[in-house]
């Protein structure tokens, strides 16, 4: 079984997408911290949002340290917004899409695949058995995302995370190559007023009506 979950920050669909792998077996990837590895490692060489060029780019997801992606420096709004400008790049997203593809034609747990992300369900698969698409009110997200930034250590402030989440909102919702959107087929689910359970239970019952 594939599912694919797209959404926005902060939307709840990391949580879910672990979630349900842990409940059906399945094999997690999320693609985001893809992006985030890129942008940690332009960010290690001391480049910025404005001095970085697409070639640069592409050169690193080719020698990509998959490792980083477990490294928790990816999980910082500056290596976010980094991640973010780095996946508005078509030959970026080229670049890293053979190896999600991979990942969902052969995951490690042979039983199938959760992969999260922006456009898991519109370009990346197109076929996955099972498509969520998560969002939430951009305040609610922001609260969210400033809680878990405070207990990951990170000296933040709300407005500055609003701030920044609506930045990369606009850039991942408007930009040519795969804008974050929902594919047609997605089932849509909107957590602003939902717990992390209360989400799980819906998509669950959707898995299985799905699954019969
Ligand atoms: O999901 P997360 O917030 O970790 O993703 C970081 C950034 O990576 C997003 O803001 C988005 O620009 C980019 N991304 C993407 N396509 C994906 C996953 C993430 O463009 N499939």
């Amino acid at each position: 079984m594939i599912i694919a979950i797209d959404g926005s920050a902060a939307s709840g669909k990391g949580t879910l997408a672990k979630q349900l792998a842990a409940h059906f077996g399945l094999s997690h990837l999320d693609t985001g911290a893809l992006y985030r590895a890129v942008g940690l490692q332009l960010l290690n060489v001391g480049k910025n949002p404005k001095n970085i060029n697409e070639y640069q780019c592409v050169k690193l997801c080719f020698e990509l340290d998959i490792t980083l992606t477990k490294n928790p420096l990816i999980r910082s709004e500056k290596v976010a917004e980094m991640a973010s400008v780095v996946a508005a790049m078509p030959a970026v997203r080229l670049a890293l899409l053979d190896l999600q593809r991979q990942f969902a034609a052969a995951p490690p747990n042979p039983n199938g695949a959760v992969l999260d992300g922006r456009d898991i369900g519109t370009l990346v698969l197109p076929d996955a058995d099972i498509k969520f698409f998560i969002d939430a009110d951009i305040h609610i997200r922001a609260g969210r995302r400033t809680k878990e930034l405070l207990q990951l250590g990170q000296s933040v402030m709300f407005p500055d995370v609003l701030t920044d989440m609506q930045e990369r909102d606009t850039r991942d919702r408007s930009r040519s190559a795969s804008p974050l959107r929902p594919a047609d087929d997605a089932i849509i689910i909107d957590t602003s007023k939902m717990d992390v359970d209360a989400v799980m239970t819906l998509a669950l019952s959707h898995v299985i009506a799905y699954s019969g």
